[in-house]
């Protein structure tokens, strides 16, 4: 066996919200390989295997896990050129910061708008992460997993991942007993920037704009809208944007006007909670116990000295109440609970 199971590993060092108890085991598997080796070990000892990334999309429970962490280190990198499309081959333990970057290096278009999201390749098709009018979805051409029960391998097409806002086949139960190992993206050499959302519309009255250009703006502007999740802890946002229909939307328009919204399919609203948060409810920059809305963004959670996950679900939970008791809405989690 080259893997090496660790016993007893405190879940709060490998998670951004800073919180969680202890891993009953954990190892770290740097190959595919490995990973069928974790699984096998999980297997024969009984244990529930779950796998992490870089940790920045989960609240890890005080009681800690049960079973085996499989933290997912598997790397690699390749490009393969086809007339004017780019196919990135990426191992799903790699850096998504580090795969965005080197494909605006080299002039790549696709990924550029996801600038700066913490966590890794693999993690992206789970909830369809998206940033600034993109989404990995418009990308992903497939996703390769394996399952953790049968070992089975699979390559998933984009239609076969179901993905849709914050979500995926990989979010439902059956899903979930498919750990990725490597994820395909189709990029461009033909310039695409993708410059509808907010504050980056600014930059197409600079004329010729840069793949360059387009990910220092949104490092920039991300610095300012979340806190350094080296530093406090936080998971980004912690609650999805609520997805209403058009006529509760018109209600909640007449109820109070200046609230946004941005189409959903054919019959839905999207509403930014951020600003439901700030707005209607007054808790921009609210703290209880340790925990916060960033004051620069409402909808980000920020840990600043809570020690347990539960003082976090309590804020979360209270959060929630004051959405529904102002605006009758049910928000939830973007966070997953472990
Ligand atoms: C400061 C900050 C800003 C953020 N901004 C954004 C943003 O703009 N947009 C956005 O969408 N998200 C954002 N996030 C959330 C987070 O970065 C993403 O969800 C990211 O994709 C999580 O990656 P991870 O590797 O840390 O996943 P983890 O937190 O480790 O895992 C998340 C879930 O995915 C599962 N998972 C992880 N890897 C795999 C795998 N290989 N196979 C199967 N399942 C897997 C885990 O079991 C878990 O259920 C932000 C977070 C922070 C802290």
């Amino acid at each position: 066996m080259n893997i090496k199971v660790e016993k007893n590993v405190l879940l709060s060092a490998h998670t951004t919200l800073k919180v969680g108890g202890v891993a009953d085991f954990f190892v770290q598997v740097d190959s595919v390989e490995e990973l069928v080796e974790a699984l096998q070990f999980a297997s024969e000892n009984n244990e529930t295997p779950l796998i992490l990334g870089g940790g920045s999309n989960i609240l890890a429970s005080d009681e800690g896990f049960c079973g085996l962490i499989i933290k997912n280190c598997i790397k690699g990198l390749s490009y393969t050129v086809h007339g004017d499309n780019v196919y990135l081959y990426c191992g799903s333990g790699e850096v998504l910061d580090e795969v965005v970057a080197d494909a605006v290096s080299k002039n790549y278009w696709g990924l550029e708008n996801l600038s700066s999201i913490p966590g890794t390749v693999g993690a992206t098709p789970v909830q369809n992460v998206g940033a600034y009018g993109v989404e990995v979805s418009s990308l992903i051409t497939e996703v390769s997993a394996i399952n953790s029960e049968t070992k089975e391998i699979k390559n998933f097409s984009n239609k076969e991942c179901d993905f849709s806002y914050r979500d995926s086949f990989f979010k439902t139960s059956e899903g979930k007993k498919w750990m990725i190992t490597e994820v395909v993206f189709k990029l461009s050499l033909i310039k695409k920037p993708q410059l509808d959302y907010g504050t980056l519309k600014t930059l197409e009255t600079l004329g010729a704009v840069s793949i360059d250009d387009i990910r220092n703006e949104i490092i920039k502007i991300r610095s300012v809208k979340f806190p350094n999740w080296h530093k406090v802890g936080t998971a980004g946002s912690f609650f999805k944007n609520p997805v209403v229909s058009k006529e509760v939307f018109s209600d909640l328009q007449a109820k109070f006007p200046g609230i946004q919204g941005y189409p959903a399919g054919e019959t839905m609203t999207k509403i930014p909670l951020g600003w439901v948060l700030d707005n209607v409810c007054n808790l921009r920059g609210f703290c209880m116990d340790g925990v916060c809305l960033y004051r620069e963004q409402a909808l980000v959670l920020v840990n600043e000295s809570a020690k347990d996950a539960k003082v976090i679900e309590k804020f979360a939970n209270y959060v929630a109440e004051v959405v529904k008791e102002k605006t009758g809405i049910n928000i939830e989690r973007e966070v997953t609970s472990v």
